[in-house]
């Protein structure tokens, strides 16, 4: 066995190792750790913190907002070295959006895009690039909505702008 080099994404796998198999103690004076703030966050969310969830959530939230795809994720997830499947990855984000932990974007039929701040804010979309950012508080004012039909009242309204770089759309016939 040589010890080669590890890179930078081992801690997450060395925490969790220390987190999940040391029932107790050692971890004094960890407290305010950003894992264990993540596993009380899925207990609060009703999901059991497992192994899985908290590798993922560890790379979902542990970035500050961001909007993602589950393609963007499973690379991330396979460079830190972290055994999941896409499929995992899929149905993990699934569960987190059921549970409020993130807001599914509607941005690109083809594509689901997953934005770690599930309150209500407005999007740039830049097509091309698959980028997405979020618009600036004071961005927009939705303020002349039309009546919900009868029976019904608006639950939220998510604004997308879409954008593209300028000259980059050439319309030449
Ligand atoms: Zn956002």
């Amino acid at each position: 066995m040589s010890a080669t080099a590890i890179p930078n994404m081992q801690p997450l796998q060395a925490m969790l190792n220390a987190r999940t198999s040391t029932p107790s103690g050692d971890v004094a004076g960890r407290r305010g750790c950003p894992l264990s703030d993540l596993r009380d966050r899925l207990r609060r969310a009703g999901l059991r913190p497992t192994r899985q969830r908290l590798s993922l959530g560890w790379l979902l939230f542990g970035r500050g907002d961001r909007h993602l795809t589950a393609e963007m994720l499973y690379d991330e997830a396979m460079r830190a070295k972290v055994p999941v499947s896409l499929a995992t990855v899929y149905n993990t984000l699934h569960q987190f959006t059921e549970a409020g932990l993130l807001r599914q974007l509607a941005l690109d039929g083809s594509k689901a895009y997953f934005d770690t701040n599930p309150s209500e804010h407005h999007h740039f979309f830049l097509e091309e690039e698959g980028q997405v950012l979020d618009m600036p508080d004071c961005g927009i004012t939705v303020d002349s909505l039309p009546d919900a039909p009868e029976g019904m009242e608006i639950a939220g309204v998510e604004v997308i702008v879409r954008l593209r770089r300028r000259g980059a759309s050439g319309r030449k016939a």
